[in-house]
């Protein structure tokens, strides 16, 4: 199928709450990269009291405990709806105070732990300390292998049962600063502590998500077409590795 001939379409979660860090960054990041291609790209923004509608691809970004304590809720009510469109192949990507609402319960240091919508089999709670500063992440399943971004949470994420890590701290600390993993995985649902914002400087991680949401919306694999990312790459490999 030619490029000008598909659609995709982006459901951006709660982007008034939820959008810490340049967060915004991703969408404009997957929204560019579809419509360099010819791609058309249905975008909708989905605010609270806002009903969720089908959506090949689900963006949520990262907040405050506030914030997300007034997110939580929201997202509680359309659980099942999320679950269902996860069970249906379609792509989640959440960052950080987003990502922690993908599992099970997100506890804050203060105040009442906020039941998250069970995408993946995780759960976290505040640590005492913040954990602020670069990171990089080895990955076994993108080419170049490496995704690197900016982490600024104190929440300690922890993964069970058949959700997976992104992949490897190389530096920095990732989902709790112990196990040395980084973000998670389960069926298209992804979830990462890496603002920044994060798809800008990890191009193939956003075709990674994009080829993904084409195959749940067409129902086969689609190969992209090549896009100039001379800049992109050199950007990212110039955080490669870099602590400070
Ligand atoms: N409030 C959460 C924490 O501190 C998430 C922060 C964020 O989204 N950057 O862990």
């Amino acid at each position: 199928m030619e490029e000008k001939n598909l659609k995709i379409s982006i459901a951006h979660l709660y982007p008034k709450l939820l959008n810490l860090y340049g967060d915004m960054g991703n969408i404009i990041t997957l929204v560019k990269r579809c419509e360099w291609r010819g791609i058309q790209v249905e975008y909708e923004e989905i605010n609270s009291g806002e009903s969720i509608s089908s959506h090949d691809l689900y963006f949520i970004g990262g907040g405050q405990d506030k914030q997300q304590q007034d997110v939580a809720g929201e997202l509680y009510k359309n659980k099942e709806f999320l679950q269902q469109e996860r069970d249906n192949g379609s792509v989640f990507l959440g960052i950080c105070g987003g990502y922690q609402l993908f599992g099970h319960y997100y506890q804050p240091f203060d105040g009442d732990k906020l039941l998250g919508i069970s995408l993946m089999d995780a759960y976290t709670v505040a640590g005492k300390k913040r954990f602020i500063g670069n990171v990089t992440v080895e990955t076994d399943f993108l080419s170049p292998s490496t995704l690197v971004g900016f982490e600024n949470h104190s929440g300690l994420t922890y993964l069970q049962g058949e959700t997976k890590p992104l992949g490897k701290v190389v530096v920095g600390n990732g989902n709790n600063g112990q196990d040395k993993t980084a973000g998670a995985r389960f069926k298209n649902v992804f979830g990462t502590y890496l603002h920044g914002s994060l798809l800008p400087k990890n191009p193939h991680f956003a075709d990674y998500l994009i080829s993904l949401a084409l195959e749940k919306r067409y129902g086969k694999k689609i190969e992209l077409s090549k896009l100039d990312d001379e800049l992109e790459i050199m950007t990212h490999n110039s955080l490669v590795g870099k602590a400070y």
